[in-house]
């Protein structure tokens, strides 16, 4: 049987590797570089996102969740899914905007998720570059307020779905138009300005799913008639996994692209 995990893999290179090649915002190589980097990471993230989600619910069983009345829980858990989602998707958003706030503006924080804008291209791949703490954090921010208030399980598996689709298409190198919608959900021009080499554009764009909670926090940066040309920060984060790993252990000397 093929591992869950390998079948994502597949799948999403079958989709993305040639739309990027097809109708690519910007031409780059399929094997750019550092996507082996990637690709591992892909693999180990799949299983430190498990010890994140479990380690969300043990928090939200032990801690957070006795000042929840059961009656709220149920209450919750009864309304249709389709209403659940867009709730779930509301609560979790706020708590990774917070949790990304907080990542590009401490500086311990900041080592670890200067890993994830160490990514020269932009593509599908470049989604996963997450130190293992940094998906911790941030999934600890967004899951611990769902499991909480009690959202059904059909809640859980249509907003892991929907979240991770929204991921990988914010990242890709794909040229498209959304219209007036660009407002409502993020697109991959409203994320690769968060990526955006350019030291004058700083903490813009930092939800992951809904543009509007940057706007609400003065956050947002998504110029009608510009395009982000150059990604990266001038930190010295080394190319290899391991070397990415121990980076924010060692006190860089050199974290001036805080942002
Ligand atoms: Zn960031
Ligand atoms: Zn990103």
């Amino acid at each position: 049987m093929v591992p869950e995990v390998l079948k994502g893999f597949v799948l999403l290179a079958l989709i993305f590797g040639p739309l990027e090649q097809l109708c690519g915002l910007r031409h780059q190589k399929l094997w750019r570089s550092g996507w082996a980097t990637d690709t591992f990471y892909y693999f180990s993230g799949y299983f430190v996102g498990r010890l994140g989600a479990g380690l969300a619910l043990w928090l939200a069983m032990h801690g957070v969740a006795w000042g929840i009345p059961p009656t709220w829980q149920s209450a919750i858990a009864a309304q249709p899914t389709g209403l659940q989602l867009i709730e779930a998707v509301v609560i979790a958003d706020a708590g990774y905007y917070l949790a990304h706030r907080l990542l590009h503006t401490v500086p311990l924080l900041w080592r670890f998720h200067a890993i994830h804008h160490s990514v020269e291209q932009m593509d599908w791949l470049a989604t996963v570059r997450v130190h293992p703490l940094d998906q911790i954090f941030t999934k600890l921010f967004q899951m611990v307020p769902l499991y909480a208030l009690g959202f059904s399980a059909k809640t859980f598996v249509s907003y892991a779905l929907f979240s991770a689709a929204i991921a990988f298409l914010i990242h890709s190198n794909l040229r498209l138009r959304f219209g007036p919608l660009r407002w409502l959900v993020a697109t991959p021009e409203f994320h690769h300005w968060h990526h955006s080499y350019d030291p004058q554009i700083k903490n813009c764009n930092l939800a992951a799913q809904l543009p509007l909670i940057d706007w609400l926090f003065g956050s947002l940066h998504c110029p009608a008639k510009a395009r982000p040309r150059t990604f990266g920060i001038s930190d010295p984060v080394p190319e290899g996994y391991l070397g990415q790993f121990f980076y924010p252990l060692h006190k860089p000397d050199n974290i001036n692209s805080l942002r």
